[in-house]
C-alpha cells in the first residue's frame, strides 16, 4: 500500500481506470485507512510533524469502529482532520444499504465502492444454544465480481469486475462493528464467502485476514478467520508457506472430475485431487482441520457414486465436510436437493470416519447466496436469457455426467438423456 505524504493532496483530479464491462466510474486515489499498518501510520503522522500519540489515537480511533469519519472524531484539531481527510478515506465504502431477513437473525449489507461498483456482506447471528455461546459470523466479499464462473453462483454469472484493495475488504468488517455496536454486539468469526475468490486476490486478502486478525487493529483470533476457495492451488500453497491459523475452506462441490468441472471451471487448471493435496499439506503444516464445502444440487451432484466418489478422495484426512443446499439463483434450472438425499450422501461420509455437517441456508428471502443482491441490482435477465442459460446448463450437465461415469452411476433425472 503506497502511503501518502502528509501534503502530498492524492485524489486531485479523478485517477481514469479501464473501462470494463460494465463500465467502471471514477475512482479515488486516497488510500482507504484501515488499509494502512500501524506503522505506515505512525510514519505519515512523524512526517505530518504531528505528536506520534495522535497517530495512535486516529488508530484506536478507526479500528474501535465507533467512526466513519474523520470529522467524527472529536478529539482531532480541525486542521488535522482535513489533512488526514486529504490524504486518506477513512471508509472506503461510499454507501451501505442493510435488508434484514430470518426475523433480524440474518442481515445483508449492499456497498457501494467509489466507483459506483457493488458489493455485497452478510451477517448471520446464532443464538446461545445447547452450551455454546452467542456467535455472529460475517462473511465478507475479497472480489467485485468473480471470474471464475461456477455456474449455480449468482457472483459466477455477473463476471469478473475487479480485485478490492484492503481496506474495502476490512471497511466491511469495520461497517459491521459499527452497525452492531449499538445492541452491544460483537463479530465473533468472519468468513470469505461472500463474493469474489480469495486466492485469486490474494495479496489484499493476506493483508485484509492480516489486520482483521492483529490485536493491535481488528483483534479476531486467527482461528476465527475462513479463507474460502474453489481450489487455487498456489494461493493455498502460499498460505502453507506462511503457516497462519486460518481456516481453510475448499469449495469441492463435485469428486468425479468431468461433473466438478461443470460446477467448479477451475478444476481445468488445477484437478480436485492437486487440490485436495495442497489442502492436506496447509492442515498437515498447520494442525487446522480443512473445510470442505458441496453445495447440494438437486439431482447433479447428490448421487450415491458422487458420495463415494467424495468419500473416497477425502477418507483419512483431517477434515470436516459441509453439506449445503443449494440457494436456488435465477439463471440455473438447479434446485437444491431434498433433505432425506443429502442425509443419505452425509451418511456414506460419516461411514468412512469424515466429520460431516448439513448446512441450513441462512436468508434465503433475502438472497443470502453470494451475489444475488447484486445480480439483483444489475437488473433481472429476461425471461429468454434465463431459457437459454438454463438449457445450455441441461445440455452440459448431461454430456458432463454422461462423461463421467456408467449409466447406473449417473443420476436418475439424467438417465436415458
Ligand atoms: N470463491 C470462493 C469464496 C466465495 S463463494 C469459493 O468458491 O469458495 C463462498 C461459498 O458460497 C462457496 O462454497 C460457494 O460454493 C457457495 N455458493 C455459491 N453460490 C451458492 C448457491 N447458489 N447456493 C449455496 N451456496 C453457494
Ligand atoms: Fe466465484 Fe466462489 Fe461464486 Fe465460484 S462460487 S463463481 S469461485 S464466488
Amino acid at each position: 500500500m503506497r502511503v501518502p505524504t502528509p501534503d502530498q493532496r492524492v485524489g486531485e483530479g479523478p485517477t481514469p481506470v479501464l473501462l470494463p464491462s460494465p463500465p467502471a466510474g471514477i475512482r479515488d486515489g486516497r488510500p482507504g485507512v484501515s488499509g494502512v499498518t500501524r506503522d505506515a501510520l505512525g510514519d505519515w503522522f512523524m512526517t505530518a510533524g504531528e505528536a506520534a500519540w495522535r497517530g495512535r489515537q486516529v488508530a484506536d480511533a478507526i479500528w474501535s469502529g465507533r467512526h466513519a469519519s474523520f470529522e467524527d472524531i472529536p478529539q482531532l484539531p480541525a486542521a488535522l482532520r482535513s489533512r488526514l481527510a486529504a490524504s486518506f478515506r477513512a471508509n472506503t465504502l461510499v454507501d451501505t444499504s442493510v435488508r434484514p431477513s430470518d426475523g433480524g437473525l440474518t442481515e445483508k449489507a449492499l456497498h457501494r465502492l467509489d466507483d459506483g461498483r457493488t458489493i455485497e456482506s452478510v451477517l448471520m447471528r446464532y443464538p446461545a444454544r445447547g452450551g455454546r455461546r452467542e456467535r455472529a459470523t460475517l462473511c465478507i466479499s475479497s472480489q467485485a465480481g468473480c471470474a471464475v464462473g461456477c455456474p449455480f453462483c449468482a457472483t459466477g454469472e455477473l463476471g469478473f469486475w475487479r480485485d478490492l484493495d484492503t481496506a474495502e475488504i476490512v471497511d466491511q468488517a469495520l461497517f459491521w462493528r459499527r452497525h452492531m455496536a449499538a445492541d452491544g454486539q460483537r463479530i465473533t468469526n468472519i468468513v470469505f464467502m461472500g463474493m469474489g475468490e480469495p486466492l485469486l486476490n490474494t495479496d489484499a486478502v493476506l493483508a485484509a485476514a492480516d489486520a482483521l486478525s492483529d490485536t493491535d487493529r481488528f483483534g479476531l483470533g486467527a482461528r476465527h478467520i475462513t479463507i474460502s476457495t474453489s481450489g487455487v492451488v498456489p494461493g493455498i500453497d502460499r498460505l502453507t508457506d506462511l503457516r497462519p491459523q486460518f481456516t481453510l475452506a475448499v469449495s469441492l462441490h463435485a469428486a468425479r472430475p468431468a461433473l466438478r468441472e461443470l460446477l467448479v471451471p477451475l478444476e481445468r487448471r488445477w484437478p480436485a485431487t492437486q487440490v485436495v493435496a495442497a489442502a492436506t499439506a496447509y492442515a498437515t503444516t498447520t494442525g487446522r482441520r480443512i473445510t470442505y464445502e458441496m453445495v447440494m444440487i438437486g439431482g447433479i451432484n447428490d448421487t450415491l457414486a458422487d458420495a463415494h466418489a467424495a468419500a473416497e478422495l477425502l477418507k483419512g484426512r483431517l477434515a470436516h465436510v459441509n453439506l449445503i443446499p443449494m440457494n436456488p439463483v435465477a439463471h440455473t434450472p438447479w434446485q437444491p436437493s431434498p433433505a432425506d438425499r443429502i442425509e443419505d450422501f452425509a451418511n456414506v461420509l460419516r461411514r468412512v470416519g469424515l466429520h460431516t455437517t448439513v448446512r441450513r441456508n441462512r436468508g434465503v428471502d433475502i438472497g443470502a447466496a453470494c451475489g444475488q443482491l447484486a445480480a439483483e441490482l444489475a437488473g433481472a435477465p429476461t425471461p429468454m436469457a434465463v431459457a437459454r442459460r438454463q438449457r445450455l446448463l441441461v445440455d452440459r450437465s448431461a454430456a458432463a455426467l454422461l462423461d463421467a461415469a456408467t449409466a447406473d452411476a449417473l443420476p436418475h433425472v439424467l438417465r436415458g438423456i
